[in-house]
């Protein structure tokens, strides 16, 4: 039951309706039996300033951030941590007394999912990353620093590819390259390469049919392929890479993981996981 001490989380976005992030979050607090509520708010563009002082003046314990908000929010916030502002972007923000702390957890996600579910360390390993995108961007950061061998980006606006390559290579010193989305470019680095993440919404609902311009039948058996893509549960990517005899995962892990992170942070607990997991995945089974 909600309270006058009931402490309260949010997610400002926009859309948040498709979000497991009050599902998975609420669960937690049930679970552990904390008087405390997150709750989905729809943000637009030109309320974000005036839904990040509310957190302030209403006293908001903490906020995830999601789509469009995760670069422009940094301009509001009082810190932000060096994770954070190597990625550009915050999808968590802790509220310290009234001073708004910025973090991203979506590659810490990402990494606790490869390490914790995949069996995979990036170290010394050649990947290929779809996408330039947010979570592009986290996950890119997050295996350069990991001391990856080879990060090769593709991405639909080569541009912004080569930024980010560039990037890399001036903060993080990795072996990078970038390109758009050619075929041929891709299978050659996919034929050395230890890992495919998939970092764009081509194939997410309701495009299922959609997928990156990759040559599923040349995959090699063996190779690591993630889908951060969680509705559908199993994209067209991941259907024909494990025709390939491929492993395959999609983002339910990275979701999960960035989720407990995010909890930690804002209550110094332990993140009950199973409990997160379960949820998220009753919730997208049922289809909400
Ligand atoms: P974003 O910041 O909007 O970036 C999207 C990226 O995908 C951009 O690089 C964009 O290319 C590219 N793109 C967009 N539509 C495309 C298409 N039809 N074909 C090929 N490339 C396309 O989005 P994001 O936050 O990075 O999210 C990317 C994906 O990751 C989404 O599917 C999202 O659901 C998923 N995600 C999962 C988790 C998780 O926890 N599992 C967390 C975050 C995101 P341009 O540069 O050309 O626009």
């Amino acid at each position: 039951m909600i309270t006058g001490k009931t402490k309260i989380y949010a997610l400002f976005g926009d859309p948040v309706t498709h979000s497991v992030s009050p599902v998975m979050h609420n669960s937690a607090f049930e679970f552990l039996g904390m008087d405390c509520c997150y709750v989905p708010f729809r943000v637009q563009n030109n309320g974000l300033q005036a839904a990040i002082n509310a957190v302030r003046v209403m006293g908001i314990k903490g906020v995830n951030i999601t789509i469009p908000h995760k670069k422009s929010v940094i301009n509001y916030l009082d810190e932000v941590d060096r994770n954070a502002e190597l990625i550009g972007a915050v999808n968590t923000i802790v509220n310290k007394n009234g001073r708004l702390l910025g973090y991203n957890t979506d590659g810490y996600g990402f990494l606790a999912f490869l390490r914790s579910e995949a069996g995979f360390d990036p170290q010394h390993k050649r990947i290929v990353l779809i996408g330039a995108g947010g979570a592009a961007r986290a996950v890119a950061f997050t295996l350069a620093l990991e001391g990856a061998e080879k990060i090769t980006i593709f991405n639909r606006s080569p541009d912004k590819a080569e930024i980010l390559a560039d990037e890399l290579y001036r903060t993080v010193g990795c072996d990078v390259e970038a390109d758009g989305l050619n075929s041929d470019l891709i299978d050659a680095e996919l034929a050395l390469a230890d890992l495919l993440v998939h970092a764009s919404p081509a194939g997410m609902f309701p495009n299922c049919e959609e997928r990156p311009p990759v040559n599923t039948e040349k995959f090699k058996g063996g190779l690591l392929v993630c889908d951060l893509i969680y509705n559908p549960l199993k994209t067209r990517l991941l259907r024909e890479a494990e025709k390939s005899g491929c492993r395959i995962f999609n983002g339910i892990g990275m979701l999960v993981f960035q989720g407990a992170l995010a909890f930690e942070i804002w209550t110094g607990q332990p993140a009950p996981l199973h409990i997160m997991r379960a949820a998220v995945e009753k919730a997208l089974f049922n289809n909400f």
